[in-house]
This record gives C-alpha cells, sequence and structure tokens, in this order.
C-alpha cells in the first residue's frame, strides 16, 4: 500500500486519496487536506464521538503525517477485558484532530462530530523484542501505545485478526475494570 517512494508530501497526498474522494468540499464543514505533515507536541491522538447512522468512536492515530483512522462502534474502555471491535476507515488528514461539527445531510458521515478526548501518544509497538515504528507494526497487524489524553490514559492495543481490528487496553496501572469511562464522560473535551 505504502511502499516505496520516501518522499512524506506525496504519499501524504496519496494516503488522502480516498479521504477526499468521500467528501464534497463545497458543502462539509470538514478539512480539506492542506499537505500539513507534522503535528504540534509529539504525536497526537484523538477520540471523536460521531452521532451518524449509528453511533461510535472514531480513533485517530498521528502516524507518519497523516491520521490513521478506526471506527470503533462500542467505544474504548479502560478494562482490559473489554474487546472492542475497531474498524480501519481512510486515513484522514492531520487538521481533523481539531475538527468538531456538524457533517450536513447527504455527506458521507452526515452527522455530529464531537472531540470526546485528545492528546498525545507514544509507541510502545515492539517485534521480536525490538521497538518498531508504528507504521510498520499497524502494517503487521499488532500495534501498542500509550495514551495521553483527558479521559484515555495508559497502554492500548490495536491487533488485527480475522474478524477485523480489535482494540484493548492493556493491563497497566492506569487500567480500570470498575469504571465505565463512556458513561462516567459522555461530553466534549474542549
Ligand atoms: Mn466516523
Amino acid at each position: 500500500m505504502m511502499d516505496g517512494s520516501k518522499d512524506s508530501d506525496s504519499s501524504n497526498l496519496d494516503s488522502l486519496k480516498t479521504y477526499r474522494e468521500k467528501r464534497n468540499f463545497g458543502i462539509t464543514t470538514e478539512p480539506q487536506p492542506s499537505g500539513k505533515t507534522t503535528g504540534s507536541i509529539g504525536q497526537i491522538f484523538v477520540v471523536q464521538k460521531h452521532s451518524s447512522r449509528s453511533l461510535h468512536y472514531d480513533l485517530r492515530l498521528e502516524v507518519e503525517g497523516v491520521l490513521k483512522s478506526f471506527a470503533v462502534p462500542k467505544g474504548p474502555s479502560m478494562n482490559p477485558r473489554d474487546k472492542r471491535l475497531a474498524i480501519e476507515t481512510e486515513d484522514h488528514p492531520l487538521e481533523y484532530a481539531t475538527f468538531q461539527g456538524t457533517i450536513p445531510e447527504g455527506q458521507y458521515g452526515a452527522g455530529i462530530v464531537m472531540i470526546w478526548d485528545s492528546g498525545s501518544y507514544q509507541n510502545m509497538s515492539k517485534k521480536d523484542g525490538k521497538d518498531i515504528p508504528i507504521s510498520q507494526a499497524l502494517e503487521n497487524g499488532h500495534a501498542a501505545f500509550w495514551l495521553e489524553g483527558k479521559k484515555l490514559s495508559g497502554g492500548f492495543a490495536l491487533t488485527r485478526t480475522k474478524r477485523g481490528w480489535i482494540l484493548v487496553k492493556m493491563r497497566d496501572e492506569m487500567a480500570d475494570s470498575s469504571r465505565d469511562i463512556l458513561k462516567e464522560s459522555p461530553g466534549p473535551v474542549l
């Protein structure tokens, strides 16, 4: 998919082709990719609560100048026993991390987008005991990362299975099986 080119600008544009094709920027309120490929401080993560045809939570991680995106129908959990299906969706531009508002009727993803959590993350992915870049980890089908959000914190893992990607809270000091973070904190962070 993204092999070959070391030119981050062109691979970034290729990677956002699907994002552009799905949207009419004359109508939608969502950001048009500007070509910006670096975040502010560290690597961005955001979880957007998206009330479209069905409610879901879009987890996005900054990876090589774009936001790798996963739609999580049941949302993230702080309980390591919860396995949450995460459906991989098209890469989004970095500008999307601060987007919230209403996507107009008739447009792709029509409905309300709210920034449910945001912050930075650190890649913790390893293979055979060695650190690997998160882009490679995602390609391999297993990525681990430490979130520093206002609601979510600690280690999380995304694993590709036959039935799709699964998001789980890793067992660490931030894990908490007694909390229902979605009910506890349903509103926006900003
Ligand atoms: Mn969505």
